[in-house]
């Protein structure tokens, strides 16, 4: 194959030697001739020292006479336009005559211009492009090529790639006929949807849903991030929508697609300070989507999880007036999206997915993904030619926890006090009513911090808690250290976490689901993100916050009250299940329920 940049790179270096070349030659010419005064250059002629003498119209070239073994020496002296000079040439005998200047039209073209372009050229490339590799990239491309860098003529993805997103699916269907067979809509008079925006959680397969449009309108993919437009010049990021725009519909039909546009599609209002170069962006954006023609088959998608902050004038009618909601999968989703990644890799047919989507609530079509990943890489690691559900199940504790830490030694009162606090909080949760049942109970450390820890799973996808429910985590979560008082008598920094989860469960019980009697159904707080776990913003007066902490905590004292009297009451049951524990490391929940059921307990619960 013809190698390109090798090519480029020889056109450098001939047209630099070239240059180097004739600098050198004017220098050599230079050192052979010698410079002389014209009336240095009169006596010469007078005392009859020249021979020949060429006049050209700026300067005499002056070729002396020689002796025998002499070397030649010529000099040259300015044409000072000297009347007498043909006379004393003449009378001194010499030779002269005219030099007739080069009329060659060929060369002097060449000189003149081909040559100067030629070595700007270069010497631009030369310093450009270096500045171009020491700013990252595009400085001086000025977002001419950065669009075409990014289209794919074919994205290669279907929406069978993507699963448990069936509602947006569904959505994103009529666009793909659209691109399809435009002139099914345009004959009828239809205008279809300009833009479409994807919205949802990080990691849900929004980037992965646009590229599947593409894939099944079978159409080319113009795709640029957000935060691409936003460059380091005023002014470059306009210039980038456009180049994007008129690409686009060169190629119609297609598929642009901006991903994380909340970068440059952040709301205008509010915001003193201003960012002129965002806002020229975001206007030419809008200019583009205005002055787009209907009827052309161009989809403009766009992706985001942060919907609230866009800017209104983008959600307007003509523009991105679609909303795909792409949310977090349910337990069917997750099971759907477990098998799409399966399909990649070699897996035991007993592989039971469904167990694997219910011990993974909450998680994103990107993190299964990871899980399945995960899991593949365990299996080679223990020489294995497939993945087998321990694989799996490895990989969502190393998602969830990071990666076993055997190598972390803790001393036997540390081990100890690990085992009593996980199984205060196993404990709770298998005496409380309507708990999740507990999943496992470890004190295998974790590289992202956990000494041990206990898993609960739900038997079903929860999207509603009870007030009851609630409390039940609550209590569930202080558990441990409640077992560490009961136990030990002293308290540990072990409950850290803890403590920020059920604090943060209480308030938002008092604040956001009006579940507090003094509060009744006052909305004190609302989530800033929908979609991302954002800090909370705050609507109330600083004398109702302070009454806000005075409920959570009372709510946190009598759940903690509660953890402790539970575990008090069961002190027996719950050392003899540390103890097994501590020998262990590692409790099932069958097994942990199997110790609960046989210590009679349960049956005074009537549970
Ligand atoms: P987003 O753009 O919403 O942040 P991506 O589309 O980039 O998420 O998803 C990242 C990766 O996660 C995808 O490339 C894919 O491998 C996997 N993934 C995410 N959602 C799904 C899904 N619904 N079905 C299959 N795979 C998914
Ligand atoms: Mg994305
Ligand atoms: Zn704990």
């Amino acid at each position: 194959m013809f190698d390109n940049k090798k090519f480029k790179y020889t056109a450098y270096y001939a047209v630099g030697a070239a240059i180097v070349l004739m600098i050198l030659n004017f220098v050599l010419v230079d050192m052979k001739t010698q410079s002389i005064k014209y009336n240095e250059f009169l006596q010469m002629v007078n005392e009859k020292r020249v021979e020949e003498v060429q006049i050209s119209r700026d300067r005499l070239i002056i070729i002396p006479k020689t002796e025998e073994g002499q070397k030649k020496k010529i000099m040259y002296t300015g044409n000072v336009g000297d009347p007498q000079l043909i006379e004393n040439l003449k009378t001194a005998g010499v030779t002269f005559n005219s030099v007739v200047p080069d009329n060659n039209p060929f060369k002097n073209f060449f000189i003149n211009w081909v040559l100067p372009i030629i070595m700007f050229t270069f010497l631009g490339r030369l310093i450009f492009g270096r500045l171009d590799k020491k700013l990252g990239s595009g400085v001086m491309s000025f977002g001419k090529n950065t669009a075409k860098l990014y289209a794919e003529n074919e994205t290669g993805k279907t929406f069978a790639d993507v699963a448990g997103q069936d509602e947006a699916k569904e959505s994103l269907v009529e666009i793909v006929d659209f691109l399809h067979q435009p002139q099914k809509y345009t004959e009828i008079g239809a205008k279809l949807p300009k833009g479409a925006l994807l919205v949802g959680p990080p990691g849900t397969g929004k980037t992965l849903l646009a590229k599947a449009v593409a894939g099944e309108a079978k159409v080319p993919f113009f795709s640029m991030s957000g935060s691409e437009f936003v460059e380091m010049f005023v002014g470059m990021g306009a210039a980038r929508v456009r180049d994007l725009f008129k690409q686009a519909a060169e190629k119609a039909p297609c598929i642009i697609f901006i991903d994380e546009i909340d970068a440059i599609g952040k709301s205008r209002e509010g915001n003193i300070s201003g960012n002129d170069e965002r806002e020229q962006t975001l206007n030419q954006l809008l200019a583009e989507m205005d002055g787009f023609d209907s009827t052309k088959p161009v989809v403009i998608l766009a992706a985001t999880n942060r919907p609230e902050i866009l800017d209104k004038a983008l959600l307007r009618p003509g523009r991105f007036d679609r909303r795909v909601i792409v949310d977090r999968p349910d337990l069917k989703g997750r099971e759907a999206i477990l098998k799409v990644h399966l399909k990649a890799v070699k897996y035991s047919e007993d592989l039971n997915t469904e167990a694997i989507a219910k011990a993974t609530p909450g998680a994103v079509g990107a993190d299964l993904a990871n899980m399945v990943n995960e899991a593949a890489l365990r299996a080679v690691k223990h020489s294995r030619k497939e993945i087998i559900q321990e694989d799996l199940e490895e990989a969502i504790e190393v998602i969830i926890a990071g990666k076993e830490k055997k190598d972390r030694i803790m001393s036997d009162k540390e081990k100890k006090t690990v085992a009593f606090h996980e199984v205060g909080h196993a404990l709770v949760a298998a005496l409380l009513k309507g708990t999740d049942p507990v999943h496992k109970i470890t004190i295998v450390p974790r590289t992202m911090g956990a000494l041990g820890y206990t898993m609960q799973l739900p038997e079903e996808d929860k999207y509603l808690s009870t007030k009851e429910e609630l409390l039940n985590q609550i209590s569930i979560l202080l558990g441990g250290r409640a077992a560490e008082e009961v136990e030990f008598d002293s308290i540990s920094t072990g409950a850290s976490n803890d403590i920020e989860r059920a604090t943060q469960t209480a308030r938002s019980m008092v604040t956001m689901y009006g579940m507090s009697d003094r509060f009744d159904m006052m909305g004190l707080e609302s989530p800033s993100n929908r979609y991302l776990d954002g800090r909370p913003v705050q609507n109330c007066s600083a004398e109702t916050s302070a009454i806000i902490d005075e409920e959570t905590l009372n709510i946190i004292k009598e759940a903690h009250q509660k953890a402790k009297d539970i575990l008090k009451n069961n002190r027996e049951l719950m050392t003899n299940i540390a103890e097994r524990l501590l020998e262990k490391e590692t409790i099932m929940g069958d097994e942990f329920m199997e110790i609960v059921k046989e210590s009679g307990v349960l049956e005074s619960l009537d549970k």
